[in-house]
């Protein structure tokens, strides 16, 4: 491909790329596809004459967006948010577009430099202590990873690397080996299977600790999980506390952990995937109290930040700590020029160029830009609770930032089927929970393109599934499922007048 043709195949896809968000409400969120619908339509081996781009753009089409998950689609309310938005997706038409990647600064001194900047930048925008950014005069810092689940693991072998080293140093009659034997690590029950996956492969046993009704892990629950593993001759090393957890966006009482954790000298990684973004906002940040005492704080951009992925921040306390754990003798020998060496902070060898779609984003939303989205959200999530909430037939199990369970009162079975008649017609995309024993379904609000209406769609989609006296005939179902839709226009109707004050604000 030439330069000419470049041109045009970029343009024609950044034109096939707009047109597709302009569309984005009017599509199906879910598709049809049966599993393996791609198999007959592609050919089993690698064409032996390339073809024309334009052919390969109209594939796209026919071929790929059938089976496509429409992650932003408005109709989406599943798992998180994946974080997309226009300076985002230039930005990494930039990073792949130049083409350059980084070790260390020698190799690409932008590359660096600016990611020690945005990296700060980002903590600023969170409230994250002074000391952990890379502009403070102590060790601390950030660098970009690739997910939340890396940053976990960098997290728990640097704790382990940690330990061992300090049982060493107080035990010289015992080997590194037997140490090993007996690390164990904490984590609550409602962490995200990546905590537990960490475990498995730091080969640290990762127990999982019973929260609260709240979902949240408390202090008197790991002192005494740690007192018992102590009695029996073990040795704690890590807590990875979540603020925001996966399935109700729950919060870990950072503050009593953290005080454990600095008593017993645990080191603590806080895993702030999603919710971390909302500390943008001054107002949720009581809800990361203590964070003055964790070792390693992570939260992913590429969720909830606008920030395509992929894109995670993580931040030491002490980066001397996974230098001692990670640095080892480059295979090609250089002088260090520069400081951060941010290179030793991470697995991979190499790093993408991603803090230019940082600085896109960034600048072009500025905090107020980010703040207004975060807020508008959390705003969108409160509308959906109070529908549920001013319906008789429903319970609201648990609201946390963009995130509602909710389920139908009554036995589990109810909402079930509910759930399985709404996946059924694929008109929105939602999730199950178990909240404690019960089965809930959980409503996240994703999309940047969520609008009020789009709520609105969803409930009356949701109650329109209530299947109380809907006839099995398909014409008559039809029939009845539109008549259930027009009551329920007139209930939210009036109801939206009933909203406290501050709700129809939040959503416009
Ligand atoms: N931690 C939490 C709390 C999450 O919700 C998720 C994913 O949803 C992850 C970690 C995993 O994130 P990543 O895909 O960036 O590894």
């Amino acid at each position: 491909m030439n330069i000419e043709e470049f041109r045009e195949f970029g343009k024609a896809s950044v034109d096939y790329i707009a047109d597709y968000f302009e569309n984005i409400r009017n599509v199906e969120v879910i598709s049809n596809v049966e599993p393996g619908y791609l198999k007959n339509e592609l050919p089993e081996k690698v064409p032996d004459i390339g073809e024309p781009w334009q052919q390969v753009l109209q594939d796209v089409d026919k071929l790929i967006i059938p089976g496509f998950t429409h992650w932003h689609s408005p109709h989406f309310h599943a798992y998180f948010p994946t974080a997309n938005s226009f300076p985002g997706v230039v930005g990494e038409l930039f990073l792949s577009g130049l083409g350059s990647l980084s070790k260390n600064w020698e190799t690409n001194p932008a590359c660096v430099e600016l990611e020690v900047r945005m990296v700060d930048w980002l903590g600023k925008i969170l409230g994250l202590p002074e000391e952990f950014l890379n502009s403070s005069n102590g060790p601390g810092g950030g660098v970009i990873q690739n997910a939340a689940s890396e940053s976990t693991l960098v997290g728990l072998l640097t704790g382990k690397h940690r330990t061992i080293r300090n049982v060493l140093r107080d035990n010289a009659n015992l080997s590194e080996g037997k140490i090993m034997f007996k690390l164990v690590a904490y984590t609550s029950k409602e962490s995200n299977s990546s905590v537990e996956k960490a475990g498995l492969l730091a080969s640290v046993p990762m127990r999982l600790l019973p929260t609260d009704k709240h979902g949240s892990l408390r202090g008197h629950t790991l002192e005494e999980a740690i007192k018992k593993d102590k009695e029996s001759g073990l040795i704690p090393c890590c807590v990875v506390a979540t603020l925001g957890t996966t399935g109700t966006c729950a919060f870990d009482n950072l503050e009593e952990l953290a005080k454990i954790c600095s008593r017993e000298g645990i080191w603590l990684h806080v895993d702030a995937a999603y919710a971390g973004a909302a500390f943008a906002c001054p107002e949720y940040r009581y809800l990361m109290k203590g964070v003055e005492d964790v070792d390693s704080f992570n939260f992913n951009p590429h969720k909830w930040m606008l920030v395509n992925s992929d894109c995670s921040v993580m931040w030491f306390k002490n980066t001397k700590d996974v230098e001692k754990a990670f640095k080892v003798k480059s295979t090609l020998p250089k002088i260090p020029t520069f400081e951060p060496e941010i290179e030793h902070w991470q697995i991979p060898t190499s790093r993408r160029f991603r803090a230019l779609k940082v600085w896109f984003v960034l600048r072009t939303y500025g905090v107020e830009g980010i703040q207004r989205h975060i807020r508008k959200q959390i705003g969108l999530a409160k509308f959906f609770e109070e529908l549920a909430l001013n319906d008789d037939r429903f319970e609201v199990c648990t609201s946390s930032m963009g995130l509602v369970c909710f389920r139908l009162k009554g036995e589990d079975r109810l909402t079930q089927n509910l759930l399985d008649r709404i996946s059924r017609r694929k008109k929105i995309f939602l999730m199950p929970y178990y909240f404690g024993d019960s089965f809930s379904i959980r409503f996240v609000i994703c999309s940047r393109f969520t609008e009020k209406e789009d709520i609105l769609f969803a409930w009356r989609e949701i109650t329109s599934q209530l299947g109380d006296g809907a006839p099995t005939n398909d014409a008559l179902r039809e029939k009845w499922l539109k008549n259930e839709e027009e009551k329920r226009k007139n209930v939210t109707g009036d109801f939206l007048n009933t909203l406290p004050a501050g709700i129809n604000e939040n959503v416009k």
